[in-house]
């Protein structure tokens, strides 16, 4: 498989295979290579949350069955820091699906749709004028690097690495539960803040469940990581014995997502694209993909322009929005407010979601009137 391509695509989690679908379907001749130093199906630490916002994306890619066999999940319980509730049906619904059976599905709709696949760790990359070379074996007009936290080709690029500031970590797990378990549950912690636990049921008698907190945060306590997340894990939900612990860093969004350099663009996680509210990421990883297969196919010549363009316009207010959100989030009792104010008004609990799972924004009167009740909650106390 050595030689030119028209586009070579590092990593097959959400983030690749978007932008290798999307490629071929607006070009069905285009040469694509997919490159993963892993085999498919392969593992992924990760809640396995797929936001209805996510399931869109699929249909756009025309795949939109992919996850339809999943149970739709529309009941949501959310308890804040300080333990104010909501719990409500979201206005469409979420699936809940193990990645190693969703990235393999994924990998293999491009592979059908005449991707090639390749197990291959990328290591070196040169850019040339014209195309990009792949560790000296693999050459293409574009590259899209959708590899992950810890992208090696970001590395290769010389953009810097996402500041831990804005680094999570979180462990993942899995467990038995009642088979009508239908409850996405979210429990904030107030102890290392921002931090939270989750139990997102498959639908099959299993649970996804999980702890994550800033990587900041977790350096603080001093412990090893291991010995404070599955830690937490046990202590919070403790009538559920966790499976398969697996943990993983978030790049998460610091405002402004780093679309690439030159001919090489960076999509998903390796672009830090996740909600640096709720941690989830792979309704971005899909979109930034799409967007860097559109790129790579309308302006071959010159994408990155186009890719920035393209990004700002589908997340860049909301992305404004997030890092707003997430430096209020830094007091938990502006998050006690938004909870209280979203069980009494559903239309605000509707907004959340659409802030926290797709690419929603906040209304400035919604924003005062929640900033106004916190003050008032502060001043009383
Ligand atoms: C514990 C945890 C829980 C989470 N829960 C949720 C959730 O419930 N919902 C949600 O939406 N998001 C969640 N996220 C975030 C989500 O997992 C990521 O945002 C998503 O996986 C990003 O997709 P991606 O395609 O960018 O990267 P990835 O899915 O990480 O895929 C990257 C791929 O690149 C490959 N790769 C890496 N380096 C190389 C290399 N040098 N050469 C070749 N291949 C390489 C890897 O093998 C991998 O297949 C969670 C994350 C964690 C850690």
């Amino acid at each position: 498989m050595a030689g030119t391509w028209d586009v070579i695509i590092v990593g097959g989690g959400p983030a690749g295979s978007a932008a290798a679908l999307r490629v071929r379907q607006l070009r069905p001749q285009a040469r694509v290579l997919l490159l993963d130093r892993a085999d498919f199906p392969r593992d992924k630490a990760c809640g396995d949350g797929i936001a209805a916002h996510g399931v869109d994306e699929l249909a756009l890619l025309g795949v939109p069955d992919l996850v339809a066999d999943y149970r739709p999940i529309q009941r949501l319980s959310v308890i804040s820091p300080g333990g104010a509730r909501v719990a409500a049906t979201a206005a469409r619904p979420n699936r809940v699906v193990p990645r190693k059976v969703f990235d393999a599905r994924l990998v293999r709709a491009a592979e059908e749709r005449g991707v090639r696949v390749m197990r291959h760790p990328v290591r070196a990359l040169s850019a040339h004028d014209g195309h990009v070379t792949v560790d000296g074996r693999f050459t293409a007009r574009v590259v899209i690097a959708a590899d992950g936290a810890n992208s090696t080709v970001r590395r290769l690029i010389g953009a810097a690495a996402t500041p831990e500031r804005h680094t999570a970590i979180a462990v993942r797990g899995y467990a038995d539960v009642p088979e009508d378990d239908d409850v996405q549950l979210i429990a904030m912690q107030r102890d290392g803040w921002p931090a939270y636990t989750w139990s997102f049921p498959v639908g099959d008698g299993t649970a996804n469940i999980g702890f994550g907190m800033l990587l900041p945060r977790l350096r603080a306590t001093g412990r090893p990581g291991r010995q404070v997340l599955h830690g937490r894990l046990a202590e919070l939900l403790p009538h559920l014995r966790a499976r398969d612990l697996r943990a993983h860093h978030l790049p998460l969004s610091p405002g402004r997502p780093v679309p690439g350099a030159g001919r090489v663009l960076l999509a998903g996680d390796a672009a830090s694209l996740i909600n640096p509210l709720t941690g989830e990421g792979i309704y971005y990883a899909l979109l930034s993909g799409r967007l860097a297969g559109e790129a790579a196919v309308h302006a071959a010549a010159d994408p990155l322009p186009a890719y920035r363009r393209a990004l700002r316009a589908a997340l860049g207010r909301h992305l404004l929005t997030t890092d707003v959100l997430a430096r209020l989030a830094q007091f938990p009792g502006f998050i006690d407010t938004a909870i209280d104010v979203a069980a009494r008004r559903s239309e605000v609990f509707d907004l959340l979601v659409e802030v926290g799972l797709g690419a929603g924004t906040v209304p400035p009167p919604l924003a005062r009137a929640v900033a106004a009740r916190w003050f008032l909650n502060a001043w009383r106390r």
